[in-house]
C-alpha cells in the first residue's frame, strides 16, 4: 500500500496546550476515527508526549512525537510543526521553555486590554479556568471564557471580535525566530513543517521569501491538507509544495469536540501528486 493511503493526522492539541482532551483521550479518538499514524503537536510544549506515546501503543496506533512552535517572522506569527522530535533533547526543551516564558505576562496584558477597550473585566481569571498547563495560557483559553460569559457566540466569533490583531485583547508578542525553530527541530532529529500556510496574511512576495528562507534552514514540508484550509487551498498548497520541493503534511489541528473545525482523522487524503512526509517513517 503506498504511504499516501495511510490515514495520517499529524497535528492536534491536548490539555498540555490549548486542546481540551488529554493525550490518552486524543489517542482513543484518533483510533475511533480511523487514524493510522498520529502526532501530538502541542504549542511550544512536549510534556504530553510520553503519555501520548503510551496511549498510542495501548490502542495500536502508530505515533509520531511532535510540537508546534510559535515563531515571529517579518512581524507576523507563523507556526512551525516539528515531527518525530526527540522530546529528551535539551536544546529543544530549553528553546521551548524560552518560547513559553512570555505567555503569563502577555495574558495579563491581554486581560487589561479587554478591560480597557471592551469593558470586559476579570478575563485573566476567567481564562485560567480553562488552562490545563500553567505555562501555556493562550488566546484559545480567553476565547472559551468570552463564549462562557456570553460576549461571543463561538470561539471563532471570539477571534473575529476580540484577540486578533487590532481587536481588544490582542497584545503583540515576539516568539522564537524561524531559524531557531527549525534548528531546534532538526537538532532533535525531527523534520520541520510550515503549519497551515493559508492562514498567514502575507503578500505573494513575502510567501516566496518565507518558503525560500524556511528551505534554506533545512525546512522540509508544508501542511497542505489541514483543518485551516478550504478545498481550493488543498489544491493550491499541494502545488506550492511541489514547486518548492517540499513534502506535504496532513493534520486536522483538532482542539476540542465543541469547535466547528474538522475532527481528528476526517480530512481528505493527499492527492497522488504529493509526497507524504510520513513516508519518512512509515511505508505501509
Ligand atoms: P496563541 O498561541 O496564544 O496566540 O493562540 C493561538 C491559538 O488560537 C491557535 O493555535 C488557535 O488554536 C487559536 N486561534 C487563532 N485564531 C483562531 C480563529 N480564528 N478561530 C479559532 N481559533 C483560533
Ligand atoms: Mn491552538
Ligand atoms: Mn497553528
Ligand atoms: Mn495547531
Amino acid at each position: 500500500m503506498p504511504a499516501s493511503t495511510l490515514n495520517a493526522d499529524l497535528h492536534c492539541h491536548s490539555i498540555f496546550s490549548d486542546g481540551v482532551l488529554t493525550p490518552s483521550q486524543l489517542a482513543e479518538r484518533a483510533k475511533k476515527y480511523g487514524v493510522d499514524v498520529w502526532a501530538l503537536t502541542d504549542h511550544d510544549e512536549i510534556s504530553g508526549i510520553a503519555t501520548a506515546r503510551a496511549a498510542a501503543l495501548d490502542c495500536d496506533l502508530r505515533f509520531i512525537p511532535g510540537v508546534e512552535i510559535s515563531v515571529t517572522w517579518a512581524s507576523k506569527t507563523i507556526h512551525i510543526v516539528g515531527l518525530n522530535v526527540d522530546e529528551t533533547n535539551v536544546t529543544l526543551i530549553d528553546g521551548l521553555a524560552k518560547t513559553r516564558s512570555g505567555r503569563e505576562r502577555r495574558a495579563q496584558d491581554m486581560s487589561d486590554d479587554l478591560a480597557k477597550r471592551a469593558g470586559i473585566s476579570g478575563a485573566y481569571q476567567g481564562a485560567l479556568k480553562y488552562v490545563g498547563n500553567p505555562d501555556l495560557i493562550s488566546r484559545s483559553h480567553f476565547a472559551r471564557h468570552l463564549v462562557e460569559i456570553g460576549a461571543c457566540t463561538s470561539v471563532s466569533d471570539a477571534f473575529k471580535h476580540y484577540l486578533s490583531d487590532g481587536k481588544p485583547g490582542f497584545v503583540p508578542h515576539r516568539w522564537a525566530t524561524l531559524s531557531e525553530a527549525v534548528s531546534w527541530i532538526k537538532g532533535a532529529g525531527g523534520l520541520a513543517v510550515i503549519a497551515h500556510p493559508g492562514r498567514y496574511d502575507l503578500t505573494p512576495i513575502a510567501f516566496d521569501s518565507l518558503f525560500q528562507e524556511f528551505r534554506s534552514y533545512g525546512g522540509m514540508a508544508i501542511e497542505t491538507i489541514t483543518g485551516s484550509h478550504s478545498p481550493d487551498q488543498y489544491d493550491e498548497y499541494a502545488k506550492v509544495a511541489n514547486y518548492y520541493g517540499f513534502f506535504a503534511s496532513r493534520g486536522s489541528d483538532f482542539h476540542s469536540p465543541d469547535d466547528d473545525g474538522i475532527d481528528i482523522g476526517l480530512l481528505p487524503a493527499l492527492p497522488a501528486s504529493s509526497k507524504p512526509i510520513w513516508g519518512h517513517w512509515f511505508d505501509t
